[in-house]
């Protein structure tokens, strides 16, 4: 897709490079730690210098046959058959764990573990409620797509919000639109119909089931269309569901705010179908499409999105861009059942091949050479002789005879069996172990959740994780009680009774008993379950108020590492622990900080205690996840530290109440025990020359500018990751990324798993602007903003943020383009939802204090950010609302989204929000009594009490239109003006419009 002739040359353009801002803020704040590269941390140049043009990527396509993925929906229904002989597929977990629905991508704790979502449509059809609005369009069904769409003969597709142009991504942009009010919408009438009212075209129609089987797919992903060449055009947009056409161009502030459609203005939507990896720096679909994603030589976007699929080829090119590059990493994500699960290589004792120089893994960017004698790495271009037992013999285009009978010739992600020098001293690891230590406190004892969790443990031990092919679980387990003191328990298989030690030295935890603390659930059960019948009777007369926390945290630590292995501990804690030990905390919650210099303190730990605490924790493996109950400022700030830092997940209750609270605390539990999860990590990134990782973001500890350690990391878990340039970079040879994980498994086997992604590069600005993805660029900003908020007052933060924006879009106008009047706000495609996403993220409560939010909820929300993938981040800041009563109950099909704006909501409708950690029923004073009655069994609106929990939504909170507590609803309805501040994303669109022209004068 050539840019030339519609690139505008603006009489600006010979102004300095830059547009005006300097020194570029680039996504950092102030954090020296960046500035310049490290000595020693160019990549060598390689014996061939740069790699011949072409020559370093698998030639070509795969060839079609029946080990291909098809392209029919009949064959994206179900596993493909499985290309490789050998070893079963490692991660065929992904089978047995909750299907993934991308369109409820939800992982994190608390209410809405938005698969629940995903489930309403069974549950509320077996209601067997009546099908209201006759005449509408059955849900999720969109208008037929635009007839002018010739190459994707898929599913209907609605169109795109008005601004973008329907029409084919091939094909030349069309001339840009300039909206300059309502009438210039090019949009059917009927689409400017209110969201959610029953009518034929729900414009925004995000969700789109897959195709029926059978039914053919569009050729924009037809595996002939691989090109792993050097190639530009072409390979940019070409998936269905991106947004097609020129760049968005609406009227300028004057006039924005009054006359625009709220239709008009972008919106996050997308879908696909199938999407292959074939192509090197193809942009994937969006993190909301509802696609199948076939695996052919690149990591699929679960793994890896980055925030652009084509780098600029110089330094000075991307600081005139200001655009990250950078990459949101999760490689465990959780596969859906019909993508096929990771294949695991095994070369026995030989182990990986690896390049000798930079050490990157064998992966389809080793170019094979002198008839398969050697191969040349394609991220350092050092040549190396093939190891002997992995020689094969090439064909007549180069490629080894062997290609796609081996994973890590043919694929962007596999696992290797690691040998003994992958292992700590040489050892086979231990299997891992999960401690459970409840807090026994007072409080926690009068209130029943010691109980409650005595309870649960008898259930949810039944379900540790375990290898595939094993039939129970290699997982130890071990029990802790706390309140003050700490009280180990041996629960030894041949006991009549559990023991149980007390250490009342807090100050020196040490661990009273070795043998009999971590054993075999199946072994010990009757003891165990014996344990946990007493422990409420045990301490049912303790008026123990005190807690200790710390404590208890070195106790797991120090149990795990005098078993020799890794684990997880799982704190239960309800309090601030004031007892006098290491790591006690006082109140020091302080509302008059907020909106002073002073406000990073609250997000600070409050003593470097807990800082030293997890480093230690990952240095031997052991990852925390906390189960807070706070009823009062329990200090997050400080508690939430080792959670975050070893890979471990903060769930929150606040002021749990057991008949309201439970179900959701006891789901969570067992899908944290459950959860797919890898222990005593390292990962490592390597790039091809030119350009390197500098920062990472997430779960993580580093001890060097390279290796990034996790204690563990789940399916749920991700680390963003930018890229500096350190020299320029090739057009030709493209910039690849390699993530490699060394973990052990549940089962106690030392693994590498690896991820491979090629990008394009580009002279073109263009070029990299056409290829950036708004949500990977979102969870990069609010990362590196939440990141910084420990050190900058947030003012300084969200005008960082603001700049920058405005930055990026002035830059794209001003070198990319076509000239027009400066009263138009232009948005590359690629950016459209951009304003709309960065307003939510500068109106987070932690960026922006709101009275009614607290300090622990704001040092929360930061925390959790900071390990979120891209889909989490985009539901986390952009909810979905769901407008339940146009669901089509013989349909499992959810409702489309609408957009989270209070004039999408009607009298008549219920609706559904949820952004992963809250959800929402909004009934309207007008909600169809049939469908009251289905979901809460009593006649109409005025019987519905918001205390009620429905068995469809028993973590949800009710909120009827017109209450008190629908406040609280609204701050989420996020394209409206902020109750206590924070912009509309209409008021937001003007800034950020007046700061772009601004830049350009
Ligand atoms: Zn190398």
């Amino acid at each position: 897709m050539s840019q030339q002739g519609y690139v505008a040359t603006p009489p600006y353009s010979q102004s300095q490079p830059g547009i005006g801002l300097s020194p570029p803020h680039y996504g950092h704040y102030g954090d020296p730690s960046h500035a310049g590269s490290p000595p020693g941390m160019m990549k060598p140049a390689g014996p061939l210098g740069a790699a011949a043009p072409g020559g370093m990527l698998p030639q070509g396509p795969s060839p079609p046959g029946p080990h291909q993925f098809g392209q029919n929906g009949a064959h994206a229904q179900g596993h493909p058959p499985q290309r490789f002989p050998g070893p079963p597929p490692v991660n065929s977990a992904a089978s047995s764990y909750a299907p993934y629905s991308p369109s409820t991508p939800s992982s994190y704790p608390s209410p809405a573990s938005t698969s629940v979502i995903a489930q309403l449509g069974h549950q509320l059809s077996a209601m067997h409620i009546n099908s209201y609005g006759s005449g509408m369009a059955p849900p999720g069904q969109g208008p037929p797509g635009p007839p002018s769409a010739p190459l994707f003969q898929g599913p209907p597709q609605p169109p795109q919000p008005s601004i973008m142009q329907p029409g084919s991504q091939v094909l030349p942009p069309p001339p840009t639109t300039a909206l300059n009010g309502p009438g210039a919408s090019p949009l059917p009438p009927s689409t400017h119909r209110q969201d959610g009212l029953p009518g034929p075209a729900p414009l925004n129609a995000q969700y789109q089931p897959p195709p029926p089987p059978g039914q053919t797919l569009g050729t924009g992903y037809s595996p002939q269309q691989a090109n792993y060449g050097p190639q530009m055009a072409g390979g940019q947009l070409s998936y269905p569901g991106g947004f097609p056409g020129g760049p968005a161009q609406m009227a300028g502030p004057p006039q924005l705010q009054k006359k625009l459609d709220p239709d008009s203005i972008p919106s996050p939507v997308s879908r696909g179908q199938v999407y292959a990896t074939n192509t090197r720096g193809q942009v994937p679909p969006l993190v909301t499409t509802d696609c199948v994603i076939q695996d052919q030589g690149n990591a699929s976007p679960r793994y890896i999105r980055c925030t652009t699929y084509c780098f600029p080829c110089t330094s000075d090119m991307a600081k005139q861009a200001q655009i990250p590059l950078a990459a949101v990493i999760k490689p465990f994500a959780t596969i859906p059942s019909n993508e096929t699960p990771l294949f695991l290589v095994n070369h026995g004792e030989n182990g990986p091949v690896r390049c000798n120089r930079c050490k990157a893994y064998m992966c389809p960017f080793m170019q094979f050479i002198e008839g398969g004698r050697r191969y040349q790495c394609g991220f350092c271009n050092c040549v190396n002789d093939v190891p002997p037992f992995y020689f094969q013999h090439l064909d007549h285009i180069g490629r080894r005879l062997d290609h796609y009978e081996k994973p890590e010739l043919s694929l962007g992600s596999y696992e290797y069996v690691a040998t003994l020098d992958y292992c700590r001293k040489n050892k086979p690891p231990n299997p891992p172990a999960f401690i459970f230590m409840i807090d026994v406190s007072y409080s926690n004892i009068k209130n029943g959740l010691v109980k409650l969790i005595c309870e649960e443990l008898k259930t949810v031990l039944e379900k540790l994780p375990k290898e595939e092919q094993e039939d129970t679980s290699a997982i130890r387990v071990g029990f802790i009680t706390y309140n003050k003191v700490l009280h180990f328990f041996n629960v030894k298989s041949n006991l009549a009774q559990p023991q149980m030690m007390v250490v009342t030295d807090v100050g020196e935890v040490f661990v009273p008993l070795l043998d009999g603390f971590l054993v075999n659930y199946q072994e010990s059960q009757s003891v165990i379950h014996n344990l946990l019948d007493q422990i409420p009777e045990m301490f049912a007369d303790s008026n123990e108020n005190e807690t200790v926390f710390a404590p208890v945290i070195q106790a797991g630590m120090e149990a795990l590492q005098a078993a020799d292995c890794p684990g997880k501990l799982f704190i239960f804690h309800s309090s601030l622990p004031t007892a006098e030990a290491p790591g006690k905390l006082k109140n020091r919650d302080d509302k008059k900080l907020i909106n002073t210099d002073k406000e990073k303190i609250l997000f600070q730990p409050q003593t470097n205690v807990y800082d030293s605490l997890a480093k230690d924790c990952v240095a031997h493996g052991c990852c925390v996840t906390l189960f807070l109950f706070p009823s009062q400022y329990v200090d997050v700030a400080s508690l939430g530290l080792v959670p975050q830092l070893t890979g471990g997940t903060l769930y929150k209750y606040n002021n749990f109440q057991m008949h309201m609270d439970s179900q959701q605390f006891l789901n969570d539990l067992r899908n944290d025990i459950e959860k797919k999860i890898g222990f005593d990590a390292i990962m490592r990134v390597r790039t091809s020359t030119g350009f390197r990782a500098t920062d990472f973001f997430g779960g993580i500890f580093m001890n060097n500018t390279t290796d990034v350690e996790m204690a563990a990391i789940d399916c749920d878990k991700a680390v963003t990751v930018e890229f500096k340039h350190d020299d320029k970079l090739g057009e030709d040879s493209g910039a690849l990324i390699q993530c490699a994980v060394l973990y052990t498994t549940v089962g106690g086997q030392r693994r590498l798993r690896i991820h491979n992604l090629s990008l394009n590069c580009s002279s073109q600005l263009a070029d990299l602007y056409k290829s950036c993805e708004t949500d990977a660029l979102i969870n990069f900003f609010a990362k590196s903003a939440f990141k910084a908020v420990l050190h900058q007052p947030l003012k300084v933060i969200r005008e960082i943020l603001v700049n920058q924006t405005a930055h990026m879009l002035a830059c794209y106008r001003k070198n990319c383009a076509s000239p027009s009047a400066a009263s138009q706000l232009i948005l590359p495609d690629s950016m459209k939802v951009l304003p709309v996403y960065m307003n939510c993220l500068l109106k987070n409560c932690v960026l922006l204090s709101r009275p009614e939010i607290s300090t622990d909820e704001r040092a929360y929300q930061r925390q959790l950010v900071m390990t979120m993938g891209v889909a989490d981040s985009q539901l986390f800041f952009y909810p979905q609302l769901l407008p339940i009563h146009t669901l089509d109950v013989k349909s499992t099909t959810l409702p489309a989204a609408i957009r989270c704006s209070e004039s999408r909501l009607s009298e008549e409708g219920i609706f559904l929000l949820a952004n992963g950690l809250n959800m929402f029923l909004w009934l309207g004073v007008s909600s169809p009594p049939e469908l009251i009655q289905g979901i809460f069994n009593v006649p109409s609106f005025a019987h519905v009490s918001t205390d009620m929990v429905s068995i469809f939504f028993f973590h949800t909170k009710l909120i009827k239109q017109r209450e008190q507590p629908e406040m609280v609803f609204r701050q989420f309805l996020v394209e409206d003006k902020g109750l206590y501040g924070g912009s509309s994303y209409v008021d937001f669109l003007c800034c950020v419009h007046k700061e772009i022209c601004q830049l350009l004068n």
